[in-house]
């Protein structure tokens, strides 16, 4: 494949680069802009034009430096052997399509497309959506060789980007239904994606019929027809196997192939908790469960919540500490669909462990959030620290707070005193942070909390 009339390179290489503001020419969707999408259709073949690109709004040419635009992608596809069920899976292949041309960055996913284009790209002529079709529209036609005809349209146009992208959000919603229904028990093969190893080199999304997977664009179905079509792609087939424990969702052929695709680092894995050996998370989570010890509770936060989340904390330094792909406790990377499965969380309580979530959110999920805990998961307008929490939680009788009274019936007798409770001094420890070493000689040292300041 050629790609000699592409101003920059394009290839695997760049699929892990990322693009800072300050290199940034111009940025496409993203937290600033409202409305953005990507969306695939299968379209019947006389509905299609091989190979062209229309452009609605203003081109990458026009932007001007440092500017941020409302973003629709829309690529039809046709081809005798396609199926709608298709859709979900050739749409996430945009992510790294896109993420192969030097100096463009993609991230995410559906509805919630972040996109960048570097300067230094743009000033090698990157300088049009033209070039970035031609990539995508040579690419899809390799790698998916089932594609017959495809067309690309890009919509910068922000009232047309509006009106698509409550289209695209219908389509999203009717693919998502399809799957409601079907139990992780009555089939025999789940599903497995390596999509995201660039970003994150050691995970793997599971997907299953109860458990989409984290960036909310490939369900069960989606997995089923990738695989299908692509047997030897990154969407793959797992033998379930044994189960080993139903409630926390422990699978012996699922421990056996993430330890395979995660070269030897993940070895088990638990499908339905956020602890433990918790599924992992890549970077593209719609939403992230987080424990709050002071209340022996999940939050949840999504990628969309502008604010800070009850425990002071904002979406990305909550992602900082999920992202990566490996096993974090307590923090775990979930897609809004997950939200509304019976398997939610089941290991952890599900939704009677669930104690924050932003309003939004809420109202996305709320018919699958037992009805007699709606009024009684808080979200940012009733609460915004962890003390009015706790007291929010209490005055409404929030099941969480029946496992405090647990918790404290549980609670080791008082502890001895420190120096009763240490024998014999420590011996020489040195540490040395940032430039500062510090010495403890002979120490005996009992201590809730260490602060370390410079002496001036
Ligand atoms: S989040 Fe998971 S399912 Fe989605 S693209 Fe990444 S690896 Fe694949």
């Amino acid at each position: 494949m050629s790609f000699e009339d592409i101003p920059v390179d394009v290839g695997v290489i760049y699929e892990g680069e990322r693009i800072r503001w300050k290199d940034t020419f111009v940025e496409l969707g993203g937290p600033r802009v409202e409305h953005k999408f990507e969306l695939v259709r299968v379209r019947p073949l006389d509905q299609v034009e091989d190979g062209k690109i229309t452009i609605i709004g203003p081109d990458l040419k026009d932007m001007e430096p440092k500017s941020t635009h409302p973003l629709g992608i829309l690529v039809e596809v046709a081809g005798k052997e396609l199926e709608e069920e298709m859709e979900g899976v050739f749409e996430r292949r945009i992510h790294e399509f896109i993420n192969y041309i030097q100096g463009f960055m993609h991230l995410n996913q559906r509805y919630d497309i972040h996109l960048r284009l570097s300067m230094a790209s743009f000033n090698k002529g990157l300088n049009s959506f033209e070039y970035v079709g031609k990539v995508m529209i040579r690419l899809y036609k390799s790698e998916i060789p089932i594609i017959e005809k495809i067309q690309v349209t890009f919509i910068t146009d922000p009232e047309k980007v509006k009106e698509l992208y409550q289209e695209a959000l219908k389509v999203y919603e009717a693919r998502d239904a399809r799957i409601r229904g079907m139990r992780d028990e009555d089939v025999d093969v789940f599903y497995g994606c390596t999509l995201c190893q660039s970003f994150a080199p050691t995970h793997v999304c599971v997907i299953t019929p109860q458990r989409y997977a984290n960036c909310g664009a490939i369900s069960w179905l989606d997995g089923r027809a990738a695989s299908r079509v692509d047997p030897k792609g990154p969407i793959f087939v797992i033998e379930k196997g044994e189960c080993l424990d139903p409630i926390k969702g422990e699978y012996e052929g699922v421990n056996k192939v993430l330890k395979e695709k995660s070269g030897g680092v993940i070895e088990r894995v638990w499908l339905y908790t956020a602890f433990g050996y918790e599924h992992t998370s890549c970077g593209c989570f719609e939403a992230i469960a987080f424990y709050i010890p002071e209340v022996d509770g999940l939050g949840i936060i999504d990628r969309d919540f502008k604010g800070k989340a009850v425990n002071g904390l904002t979406f990305s330094a909550i992602a900082d500490i999920t992202a990566g792909g490996t096993q974090v406790d307590g923090f775990h990377g979930i897609s809004i669909e997950y939200m509304r499965s019976p398997k939610f969380l089941q290991a952890d309580g599900g939704w009677n462990r669930i104690v924050w979530v932003p309003k939004r959110v809420k109202e996305k999920v709320k018919d699958f959030i037992p009805p007699e805990l709606v009024d009684k998961i808080p979200t940012e307008e009733d609460v915004s620290n962890v003390e009015e929490l706790k007291e929010f939680l209490k005055r409404v009788g929030h099941p969480v707070v029946e496992r405090w009274k647990a918790l404290e019936e549980a609670k080791p007798p008082e502890e001895k005193p420190a120096e009763e409770a240490v024998i014999g001094p420590l011996p020489t420890v040195t540490a040395a942070v940032g430039g500062f070493r510090v010495i403890f000689e002979n120490a005996r040292i009992y201590a809730d909390r260490v602060i370390i300041k410079r002496i001036k």
